[in-house]
């Protein structure tokens, strides 16, 4: 670690991981701008939990919490949300990963994944062995859908087990000299049913493929007379050969089974074989061979996003503030409204305004002094003020419409969350114009702590002018 004397923070060396460096140069910037600003000088020992302690006042927040039944309420920016980001990336990158080696070989039993994903949604959601279902704010198998698709982007055990075990299936077919190959290792249904529908068979001496579940399945073109069928295992090749697929089809007795035998037998009366041998290709990588990652997604294909999530995941904010809106989002947090449907006792009322009951949507879109705040930064327009918006997900599209107000936004609101947990908690106050002006030092710190040491000099002058800045901005500043 070297120290740069420019901004007076420590710099990590080139040889850490780019997101890992760019997050420890934004820790260390952030606690001498915080020193700064609360006009401390300190010893430099636990300087980021002082920090988030004296701006967030999580403990404070949490001993006042008054509903301690429903698990610590995350209230401001203290050092629960600042594990958030972390854990996230813990849960991926440690629980599920350390299971990747046993289950490409053998499949997970379902208890073995529920207390695998016991491990994971407690470590996510309290950073301990034990959680409660109030620390729990969105149901696990949410969390376990991509980004995209409005999870966390956790995995799903099952279906990542099914889709590493495929490579079993398709090394059988493509590359039948290695030396793994005859080993008896089994497939279950669900990962049989997998790989058929992610795979695409190519017909040619009918040597290798299935007659009845493989190529085009005449399973699903007639489940009946397979049903009725005595060699279910038969290949294309010995089935076509003397009509031997008929075999046991004869017991038919119904016109429903007629009709699918009619059908299957005019199709295959299409068939030729050719000297060809079978080939078989991938139908979701553009080189039409197999891939883990596809296999997983494969089965998430038919879900349809509710929202663009991605716009949130792609912002330019620190990971506790892009959580923070995608709970948000889905009306997860801990507002009044949510406390009180969840057997909770506190006060209804906004504690920005004192007006209105407290819901997520009034808190940050329709309240008078957050729409004070998005007017200091230049963030309301007419129809963000005369709206009075009933989703917060409608006033969301409406406010972060590209990429830079989407990071202004995320930034306002986390600042707008801590100044109503202040005054709930902590019995003080702050103006709607210090609150803008924490937002503004929150996106200079990320912009400083985000572009190369040799800009931050310019940009340490760039933040003294009043507007937002921004990577556009910053010339016009200067
Ligand atoms: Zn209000």
């Amino acid at each position: 670690m070297a120290m740069d004397t420019r901004t007076g923070g420590a710099r990590w060396s080139p040889t850490v991981g780019g997101g890992r460096q760019r997050t420890r140069r934004l820790a260390a910037r952030t606690d001498v701008h915080l020193q700064q600003r609360e006009g401390g000088g300190g010893d430099g020992k636990g300087k980021g939990a002082e920090a988030a302690a004296r701006v967030g006042g999580e403990k404070e927040s949490r001993k006042a919490s008054p509903s301690s039944s429903l698990g610590p309420m995350p209230a401001s920016g203290g050092l629960l949300w600042q594990r958030r980001g972390v854990e996230t990336a813990l849960v991926e990158t440690v629980l599920s990963a350390i299971t990747t080696y046993h289950m490409t070989v053998f499949p997970l039993s379902k208890r073995a994944i529920r207390k695998i994903d016991k491990l994971r949604r407690n470590f996510l959601w309290k950073g301990a062995e034990e959680a409660k279902g109030g620390h729990c704010l969105v149901n696990w198998p949410r969390v376990c859908r991509s980004k995209k698709l409005g999870g966390l982007g956790v995995r799903d055990l099952q279906r990542f087990n099914w889709a590493l075990r495929l490579r079993w299936i398709w090394f059988r077919w493509k590359d039948q000299n290695k030396p793994w190959n005859g080993l008896d290792i089994t497939t279950n249904s669900a990962e049989m049913e997998l790989f058929r529908a992610c795979t695409k068979i190519t017909v040619g001496n009918g040597l290798r493929t299935n007659f009845w579940q493989q190529g085009a399945a005449p399973k699903n073109i007639a489940p009946l007379c397979y049903t009725l069928a005595y060699r279910k295992n038969l290949k294309v090749a010995h089935a076509v050969q003397q009509n031997r697929w008929m075999r046991g089809i004869q017991r038919m007795s119904s016109e429903q089974e007629i009709s699918q035998f009619v059908t299957l037998w005019s199709r295959l009366s299409s068939v030729q074989l050719t000297p060809m041998d079978d080939d078989i290709s991938w139908k979701f990588t553009a080189d039409g061979k197999y891939t883990a990652k596809s296999a997983y997604d494969s089965q998430f294909f038919g879900s349809r996003p509710d929202f663009t999530w991605t716009r949130i995941w792609k912002a330019k904010a620190e990971p506790k503030c892009r959580f923070f809106a995608w709970l948000l989002l889905q009306r997860k947090i801990w507002t009044a409204d949510t406390i009180i449907r969840r057997g909770g006792q506190t006060d209804s009322h906004c504690p920005l305004c004192n007006v209105r009951s407290e819901t997520p949507v009034h808190l940050f879109a329709n309240c008078s002094f957050s729409r004070a705040i998005w007017s200091q930064l230049a963030l309301l327009n007419n129809q963000l003020s005369t709206t009075n918006y009933a989703r917060i997900k409608d006033w969301w599209a409406a406010a972060a419409t590209d990429g830079g107000k989407t990071q202004a936004v995320i930034y306002a609101a986390w600042n707008i969350w801590k100044e109503r947990c202040r005054r709930k908690y902590d019995n003080k106050a702050m103006t709607a114009v210090q609150v803008a002006n924490l937002v503004k030092q929150d996106l200079s710190l990320f912009l400083m702590a985000t572009v190369s040491p040799a800009h931050c000099f310019d940009l340490v002058i760039c933040c003294n002018c009043s507007s937002p800045p921004s990577m556009k901005r910053q010339n016009t500043c200067l």
